[in-house]
């Protein structure tokens, strides 16, 4: 049974300094700068080899175009996953929670694999709002974004993608953001890319009578609140693309794991939506 044999591996591709208010919390202390790391995850289910997003670039090309970046000694995703004993040939899919540039390099290396995303990101990807030039690396600031020249296989809704695979909508820090929902042994895993960006997003912020403290990186706020909402309504466990929680662990599910409670109900602090 694939469920049985399916194992989600973190991979760590290095860090950025970003701000915590500008970045990780709505009105968070604006000027604490806060190492993040930047994650993408192997998923192997038995049956197929899955990358969900790619990572970073070198640090050079990160720091000039992007935030501060550390590699401390972490690989670029290629070379990460061939240390685990995984050559990028065998990857079959990868499917991307969106495009922005932190979370598309190197996809390139994984020749074999099919490439999946929504249509809305990439009509955004390949022609950005000036606002986001950055966020798609635009050739208008004389580099080249990872996914030129890549053919997409293009999901809408949610959509099954393998047996015990499937990606679901999360709209809301970009476009055509979408999330990732694993079923394992411990029950649903969802990878939420940038949806919420550390576990604490979950949480309330109580003093506000806000249920969740949801991060700052929104394009647009009513659909990145919906989608946190939908990701409480999925998720036994949560897996967010820069929580350096994510790195006590090397493998998911693991032995003990913790599972949350779905939507659960905190009086004072209300829900606004019933998801998407
Ligand atoms: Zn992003």
């Amino acid at each position: 049974m694939t469920i049985e044999q399916t194992r989600i591996y973190p991979i760590n591709t290095g860090w950025l300094k970003t701000d915590h208010g500008t970045y990780m919390f709505f009105k968070g202390d604006a000027g604490r700068k806060v190492d993040l790391p930047v994650l993408c995850y192997y998923v192997d289910t038995g049956e197929h080899k899955i990358m969900v997003d790619t990572g970073l670039p070198d640090a050079e090309r990160a720091t000039k175009y992007h935030h501060s970046c550390d590699k401390k000694g972490e690989l670029e995703s290629p070379d990460a996953l061939r240390k685990m004993g995984v050559d990028p040939d065998e990857i079959d899919i990868c499917i991307f929670t969106h495009l922005h540039w932190d979370h598309v390099h190197n996809m390139k290396a994984f020749k074999n694999a099919r490439y999946i995303c929504t249509p809305t990101e990439l009509t955004m990807a390949v022609n950005p709002l000036p606002l986001y030039y950055r966020s798609y690396e635009a050739s208008i600031l004389g580099i080249e974004a990872p996914f030129l020249g890549c053919q997409f296989e293009l999901v809408e809704g949610v959509t099954e993608i393998v047996p015990g695979v499937s990606v679901f909508p999360t709209p809301g820090h970009s476009v055509g953001h979408q999330a990732v929902q694993v079923e394992t042994t411990a029950g649903s895993i969802v990878l939420a890319g940038d949806a919420i960006f550390v576990g604490r997003n979950m949480e309330p912020r109580e003093e506000e009578h806000w249920r969740y403290w949801v991060p700052q990186r929104f394009i647009n706020t009513l659909e990145g609140w919906k989608s946190v909402e939908e990701i409480d309504r999925r998720a036994d466990y949560i897996l967010g693309a820069h929580d350096p929680a994510v790195l006590e662990h090397p493998v998911y599910p693991f032995e003990g794991m913790k599972l949350r409670k779905k939507r659960e109900v905190i009086p004072g602090l209300p829900f606004y939506t019933g998801g998407l």
